[in-house]
């Protein structure tokens, strides 16, 4: 047992190094309850101003998030807010607020969005409501003192259409633009550096327009991490990474819904196949039950699949930050604002939130490493780790392309000295949420009523030297090889019992997302189906839907469907051998395209190619109502499917490609030109 005297020393030891190795970032933990920035929680005011006033703000960062990394960016800016120029930052979920509040608004609060733009240039779900009531019931806002900062990718046609419709919008108001505005490219791979370039001018409006001081940056946490040394993982009441409070808890039926991005139904796998025929590349069908709950789906819906993290990932992490000892403590998190959402249910261990609640494995961000700078094990890692940060090209360089995670990369800065100062609460607000990942539902809500299917391409390539493996695909092609006992050798392991065995017996969290990738109505339209790769999901389900039709219906009359599907060769042939068995039932309504791109070396043949040799037939179709449905990789294929239809219009109508562009983006607005992409 330590005495007075021992502890005092410890502390100031402690402090000493705390001051030593952290000097920009030395923690105001004993100013917590003044933490400078608040995420909304679910049970406050919807009235912005009230919220503002209670709490004490100053501003506001909204944000409009599908995939989390909108909100991210936008938790990440206020903290900055606070620490760097003393503003009392609310974080808050644009879905969370009513937006009259927005014309009231007192002109000395800067409003700060951060907004990502999904889909054919939709707002995230969360931002839905903010845009019709922008686009209906908005007034004159000349009291609002605003920037944005918006989330896209070029290689969508609807390039950040969501972030420039905004700031438009708020113009046109009257509303004044304090900082100029910003957009990221996703699709070149630039979000990072984008964001960082958009903050820096923002910071320079606030202080040479707006007259704020900037103050050198101080870390204060959000949370306080209380240790409970005397509850153990198997205590009840701790969590051991479930997916929230109710699991831990145990005392609701979890098989009843509703089941959201909040909380999902932990669905039994009851079967699973690797498609592909080659051993190098991996491909799985994953057929989830969901017979036991209220789980439904449309056919075209996407389904989320919550994963965790593979064994060697988090060892890595546990690794790097030297939390060997940790990894079965037990801790609770304290908000240090009534406001603030804890991103976990607590109590829990240390190695439940590395493996279930972190993202822990994607590319590190400059930003990431200049902020854990002061937390290095020793001064000169310190210099090094801000010598990249600070270095555009450096960074690119010796991290980005080396497709280093942060433990990878701050390993390296070290030269494999464990960074043990990082305080965990750093490390929780620093790393994004470990996020569900969505994917087109390749079965048929008809035909299968409560079985779920995806198909998914297992992510694991060797880049320069370095295996690169995503999440969630690796994850199922775990519960592939486990479920089938096959020996096959895998790049990474799970732990696939989950939380206190809670997955066993082969289950993951699960929730549908509704999507507008629909059949039309009238079954006797003509449908036109590109789905190349894994992008002929959800056609499969659409196939199997019409032959369920067919089945049933007397004298049911259904219209053409026409598939062009695309593949290297025959080793990756998706569900080969039942298109044949779809066609017989569908007789002469039904068609095939395959575009093998590798079968022969002097000829790539893709789905384009194969689309443009039915040219006549197709405009015929199109002629007839038919609908089209494009689904799989969005950087390319689908705007070259895109212009290959424009191209077929104006060849076959004699008509100006300009004239053939309009045509097809009109039918997207009548929603018979459906996408799909990702
Ligand atoms: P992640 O972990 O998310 O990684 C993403 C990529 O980054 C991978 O290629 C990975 O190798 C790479 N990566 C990992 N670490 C690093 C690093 N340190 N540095 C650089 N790169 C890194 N996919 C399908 O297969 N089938 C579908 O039907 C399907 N439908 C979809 C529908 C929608 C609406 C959306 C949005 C997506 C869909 N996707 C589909 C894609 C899917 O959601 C996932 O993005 C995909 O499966 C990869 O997930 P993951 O967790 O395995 O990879």
């Amino acid at each position: 047992m330590l005495d007075t005297l021992d502890l005092a020393v410890v502390i100031a030891l402690a402090l000493a190094a705390a001051y030593y190795f952290g000097k920009d970032y030395f923690i105001k933990s004993d100013e917590a309850s003044s933490a400078g920035f608040v995420a909304h929680g679910a049970e406050q005011s919807r009235d912005l101003i009230a919220t503002l006033k209670k709490n004490n703000k100053n501003a506001v960062v909204f944000f409009g998030s599908q995939t989390g990394t909108a909100e991210d960016y936008a938790t990440k800016l206020s903290k900055e807010l606070h620490s760097k120029f003393g503003l009392r930052v609310l974080n808050a979920d644009l879905a969370d607020f009513d937006y009259d509040n927005l014309l009231d608004l007192d002109p000395d609060y800067l409003v700060f969005f951060v907004v990502a733009t999904y889909g054919e240039g939709e707002p995230t779900d969360n931002a839905v409501e903010f845009f019709n009531w922008l686009d209906n019931d908005a007034d004159q806002m000349a009291n609002l003192k605003y920037t944005v900062f918006s989330l896209g990718n070029s290689t969508y046609e609807f390039f950040n259409a969501v972030g420039i419709k905004l700031n438009e919008k708020l113009e046109s108001l009257g509303a004044e633009s304090f900082a100029p505005y910003g957009q990221g490219d996703d699709g070149v791979g630039t979000m990072d550096e984008d964001f960082l370039a958009w903050k820096e001018q923002c910071f320079d409006s606030l202080k040479n327009n707006l007259n704020f001081e900037e103050k050198e940056l101080v870390y204060e946490p959000s949370f306080e991490l209380e240790e409970l040394s005397s509850k153990s993982a198997l205590d009840e009441g701790v969590s051991n990474g479930e997916p929230n409070k109710k699991y831990v808890e145990g005392t609701t039926d979890l098989s009843r819904g509703p089941f959201d991005h909040t909380h999902p139904y932990l669905a039994p796998i009851s079967y699973t196949k690797e498609l592909f025929k080659s051993s190098d590349r991996s491909c799985v069908h994953v057929e989830f039950d969901t017979s036991a709950s209220n789980l439904k789906y449309t056919t075209g819906d996407h389904l989320a699949v919550w994963p965790s993290n593979p064994d060697e990932k988090v060892d890595a992490f546990i690794k790097c930050f030297a939390l060997e000892a940790k990894r079965n403590a037990v801790f609770k998190l304290k908000s240090l604002d009534s406001t603030v959402h804890v991103p976990f249910p607590t109590p829990i261990t240390y190695e439940a939130v590395i493996r279930h609640h972190m993202e822990i494995s994607g590319p590190i961000s400059r930003q990431a490493l200049m902020s854990i700078a002061s937390f290095a094990p020793n001064p000169e890692v310190k210099t090094k780790c801000v010598e990249l940060g600070s270095d555009r090209a450096k960074f690119a360089q010796e991290i980005h392309s080396k497709f280093y995670n942060l433990a990878d990369a701050l390993l390296k800065i070290s030269a494999g000295v464990p960074w043990s100062n990082v305080p965990f609460v750093f490390l929780i607000e620093l790393i994004a949420s470990l996020q569900p990942r969505y994917y087109s539902i390749s079965s048929s809500a008809s035909t299968e009523k409560s079985k779920i299917h995806i198909t998914a391409v297992v992510e694991a390539e060797e880049k320069d030297g370095v295996l690169v493996t995503g999440v969630a695909t690796n994850l199922l092609k775990n519960v592939e090889v486990a479920q089938n006992g096959k020996n096959d050798s895998l790049v990474c392991n799970y732990d696939l019992n989950g939380p206190s065995n809670k997955f066993s017996k082969f289950k993951l969290p699960v929730h549908v997302r509704r999507s507008t990738f629909k059949l039309p109505s009238n079954p006797s339209t003509p449908i036109i189906l590109v789905g190349p790769g894994t992008g002929v999901a959800p056609m499969r389900g659409f196939i199997r839907e019409r032959v369920n039709l067919l089945k049933k219906g007397e004298g049911v009359r259904l219209g053409k469907t026409l598939l062009f599907y695309g593949c290297r060769n025959n080793a990756d042939y998706l569900y080969q051998d039942e298109w044949p068995v779809y066609s017989e039932a569908l007789g002469e309504t039904f068609e095939m395209e395959v575009a093998l791109s590798r079968e022969d070396p002097n000829k790539k043949v893709y789905v384009q190619d194969k689309i443009k040799a039915r040219a006549k037939e197709i405009d015929s179709l199109i002629q007839d109502g038919a609908f089209i449905y494009v689904c799989g990789d969005a950087s390319r294929m689908a705007r070259d499917v895109q212009s290959t239809f424009a191209k077929i219009l104006s060849e076959q109508r004699d008509i100006s490609i300009e004239k053939a562009t309009e045509l097809v983006k009109s039918m997207k607005v009548q929603n018979r030109y459906q996408e799909d992409v990702w």
